[in-house]
């Protein structure tokens, strides 16, 4: 198959949308925008500072009330016909996410796209099924609770995987009838501000989604602390998670944290090997590893841990890396030159902390040396190790031996985190027992990494609060009202008079 083009810059949105205009930043400030595969610049866009982002919350507080007032299945249809304007834009939008963050077209065509057509659809359908209760309360009295939107919601989103990411949170904050603020990456907004021009097409009114690209100690920040926004949704790094909770103080605004994680990835010694070693390298490969639910810890029982290193390391070897736009890549670029040095920096780590680098680890030759390439990279470390704590987020695995089951599931709640985790055995009672022990948000079972809008994502410990995806998430984007109705009931006697 042929390679694909590469995008020219005219066909590429740049500016700001705020109020239904694309406009520029009002400090007329840029950010410069890169491809990861040879480092080059693609566009100029405009940067979003915090006057910026005070005129779209004002935009979006607007729109609030017309939005909200529209009955569920007319959001629904305004939704569904955004997710079919994205299916019709595959081309373009694969192109201009392997352009931008460095995933091989391959994954852009087969996972990203589909799977953010299929998130959009997924909440459209959700719009008019959000439903209250009826409560059984003292006689006399009738109870019933309704779910009303928050209001105006900002959204900030990290660059790993940012179109499937703008469908994970503008499907539910739109269909619970919530208007957005939402802060792409600086480093990869391209796809987001080109789904702006199909919400537009789709005839989703002005003011209903804003969007705002800008630095996070800036634009971020701002969405953080604003007190007219009712609520913050943050995926991104634990540190950061911390300062926007702090940020979020001034209001009290609800916040949801989608943060960082360090997945173990557990292979008993009576899993099916083929099907684990080709799990585990999904689980940690894909996307360069640049995923918060990759499986970046290895815990391999010690009697197959030989055998399946073995396989692991060959087919590690034999992932072909090369320019996103070709279809034949399996592997690009890590995203940005500063986390390319910064996954680098590990190889150096684990060395000085008596770890032993079995395979890759180094910046891979010709063509690719100009662009932010790491081959893929397993290490053996002990569960003390910082490779084996801190979230490298690139295609980078620790290997560590464990005796028993016990042992396993100690190493393996051993981080602060509490993101995804998985097991590969065929013992059924164990899969069970096991998954129950495990201390994360996701558990995947002779599997790894799947994701489904509905199914609930999330984190146990400091790996954030709050679900995205499926019914959890709608109470995410929604406000219990509870009423009370007077039917028969006497007044309660002691104002009686
Ligand atoms: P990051 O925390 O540096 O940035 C995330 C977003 O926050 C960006 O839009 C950034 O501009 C903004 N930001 C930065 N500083 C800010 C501030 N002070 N106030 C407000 N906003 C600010 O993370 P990143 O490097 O873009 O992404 C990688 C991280 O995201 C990893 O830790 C990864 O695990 C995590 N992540 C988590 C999930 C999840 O669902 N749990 C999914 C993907 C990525």
């Amino acid at each position: 198959m042929a390679k694909a083009e590469k995008l020219s810059a005219s066909a590429i949105q740049t500016r700001l949308l705020i109020g239904g205009q694309w406009v520029d930043g009002a400090a007329g400030a840029e950010i410069d925008v890169f491809n990861p595969y040879d480092g080059s610049k693609i566009v100029a866009i405009a940067e979003a500072r915090e006057a910026d982002i005070d005129r779209a919350v004002e935009a979006a507080r607007a729109a609030a009330p017309g939005w909200a007032k529209l009955a569920g299945h007319e959001r629904a249809r305004l939704l569904y016909k955004l997710a079919d304007l994205i299916e019709a834009d595959a081309d373009h939008l694969t192109r201009l996410e392997a352009m931008n963050t460095g995933h091989p077209i391959r994954d852009c065509r087969n996972l990203d796209h589909p799977r953010t057509v299929l998130t959009f659809r997924y909440f459209a359908g959700m719009a008019d099924k959000i439903e209250g209760a009826v409560i059984p309360v003292d006689a006399g009295f009738l109870n019933f609770t309704v779910r009303e939107p928050i209001g105006v919601v900002g959204q900030i989103v990290p660059w790993n995987f940012p179109l499937m990411f703008v469908s994970w949170k503008l499907g539910p904050a739109l269909a619970a009838g919530n208007t957005v603020v939402i802060k792409p990456s600086e480093i990869t907004p391209l796809t987001t501000l080109r789904v702006g021009e199909l919400i537009e097409k789709a005839g989703i009114p002005p003011g209903v989604v804003n969007i705002v690209p800008g630095y996070g100690n800036t634009a971020g920040q701002r969405i953080a602390e604003h007190p007219h926004i009712g609520k913050v949704s943050f995926t991104g790094s634990t540190n950061i998670g911390r300062s926007i909770v702090r940020a979020s103080a001034g209001n009290l605004k609800k916040v949801q944290l989608e943060l960082g994680g360090k997945g173990p990835n557990i292979i008993f010694e009576d899993a099916n090997l083929p099907a684990a070693v080709g799990g585990s390298a999904f689980a940690i490969f894909h996307n360069q590893g640049q995923a918060c639910i990759a499986g970046s810890r290895l815990l391999l029982h010690e009697s197959i841990a030989d055998a399946f290193l073995e396989k692991f390391i060959g087919l590690a070897r034999s992932i072909k890396q090369g320019d996103p736009l070709d279809p034949e890549t399996e592997m690009g670029p890590l995203t940005s030159k500063v986390h390319h040095e910064r996954v680098l920096s590990y190889v150096s780590t684990v060395e000085k902390e008596g770890g032993k680098i079995l395979s890759g680890g180094k910046v891979p030759g010709g063509e690719l040396a100009k662009g932010f390439f790491v081959e893929p990279t397993i290490v053996s470390a002990g569960p003390e190790h910082r490779v084996s704590r801190e979230e490298v987020f690139g295609p980078f695995v620790s290997a560590t031996i464990f005796k028993d089951e016990a042992e396993a599931v100690a190493i393996a709640n051993g981080t602060d985190y509490g993101l995804g985790a998985g097991l590969w055995t065929r013992d059924v009672q164990r899969a069970h027992r096991v998954a129950k022990n495990l201390h994360a948000g996701m558990v995947w079972i002779n599997s790894y990494k799947r994701v489904h809008p509905a199914s609930p994502f999330g984190g146990f410990g400091q790996s954030g609060y709050g679900r995205e995806m499926g019914f959890e998430v709608m109470r995410e984007y929604t406000q219990v009202k509870s009423v009370w109705l007077n039917v028969d009931a006497e007044i309660p006697p002691f104002y009686k008079r």
